[in-house]
């Protein structure tokens, strides 16, 4: 740990639950390494208590907030600006401090699109699935934009699929729960956002479906103390995959960048990922 003095800058994350939260490792990583003198703490905060916290963080001088469950509703109400990439997706998960201006931003989107590139995916022109209408999914579908010929979104729920579809515009189609699997064999690309795989429970598709499919990439948002069972099936299908540690690093750095104005040390920041998460690097 960088030494906490006087003139430290506060920056930090706030959630509810918020003790599982790799950021401040991620983040504290990069300040050492640039010997930026900040401190990034995790919030463990009340949703009541939410407007007072972020009230007195502002008026503390601190830099930013990563913003994550259940506070990303109301982090978009207490923002005074949004930013364009927050407007398009209509959801903040970063708050920037900026005199008595509250600047509310998304860093997932960028994430995912980041995620995507690493992973090689190739989604001009595309048809790809996306599992999952949360937070996660949502900003896997606006990552796409213009870009794939086709959008199949399943959820669990019909209703927040059919949501997401018509935030998304034309290119989107819902696809029942039932009808994934099917659907899956005949996609370019596979995002998988829902909670699902982790702790040993079902994975949203099996290795029968995987082998079919004519799916070139999979990205799992999922991440956890080692790859997802998802990940590890798709490989052993023969489908290039990654989990969600590499959107967790890149929507990270963006953040980073955002709140100090400066390149955030990618690679430093991806090692504290894995050692944080419990994987050797
Ligand atoms: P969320 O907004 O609460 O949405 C949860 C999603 O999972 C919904 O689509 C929900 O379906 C579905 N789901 C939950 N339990 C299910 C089950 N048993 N069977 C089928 N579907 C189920 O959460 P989120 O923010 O989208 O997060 C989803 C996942 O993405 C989490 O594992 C989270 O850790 C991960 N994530 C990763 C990153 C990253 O940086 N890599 C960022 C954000 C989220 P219903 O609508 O039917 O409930």
């Amino acid at each position: 740990m960088h030494e906490i003095k006087a003139t430290t800058l506060l920056a930090g994350v706030v959630g509810h639950p918020i003790a599982h939260s790799l950021s401040p490792a991620i983040h504290n990583a990069a300040y050492k390494h640039d010997k930026r003198d900040a401190a990034y703490l995790a919030f463990d905060v009340d949703p009541d208590e939410f407007e007072t916290f972020v009230d007195g963080m502002r008026a503390a001088g601190a830099r930013g907030l990563n913003v994550t469950v259940p506070h990303k509703r109301a982090a978009w109400n207490v923002a005074t600006t949004v930013t364009e990439e927050a407007q398009s997706i209509q959801a903040v998960n970063l708050l920037m401090f900026d005199g008595d201006e509250i600047v509310g931003d998304n860093t997932d989107v960028s994430g995912v699109r980041l995620a995507l590139q690493e992973l090689g995916a190739e989604v001009d022109g595309a048809k790809v699935l996306v599992i999952g209408a949360g937070g996660a999914g949502r900003a896997a579908a606006f990552a796409l934009g213009d870009q794939p010929e086709q959008i199949l979104i399943t959820n669990r729920t019909a209703a927040r699929a059919e949501m997401l579809r018509s935030a998304i515009g034309a290119r989107a189609q819902v696809v029942t729960w039932k009808q994934m699997s099917e659907a899956a064999r005949e996609v370019d690309v596979i995002i998988h956002a829902t909670s699902m795989g982790l702790d040993g429970d079902a994975t949203a598709l099996d290795y029968m479906t995987l082998q079919r499919t004519s799916c070139s990439a999979l990205l799992d948002l999922v991440y956890g103390a080692s790859e997802t069972p998802l990940v590890l099936e798709a490989r052993r299908a023969g489908i290039p995959a990654a989990d969600g540690l590499g959107m967790l690093v890149f929507q990270a750095a963006e953040a980073y960048a955002l709140m100090w104005d400066a390149k955030a040390p990618l690679r430093v920041m991806r090692t504290a990922a894995l050692k944080a998460a419990g994987r050797s690097s």
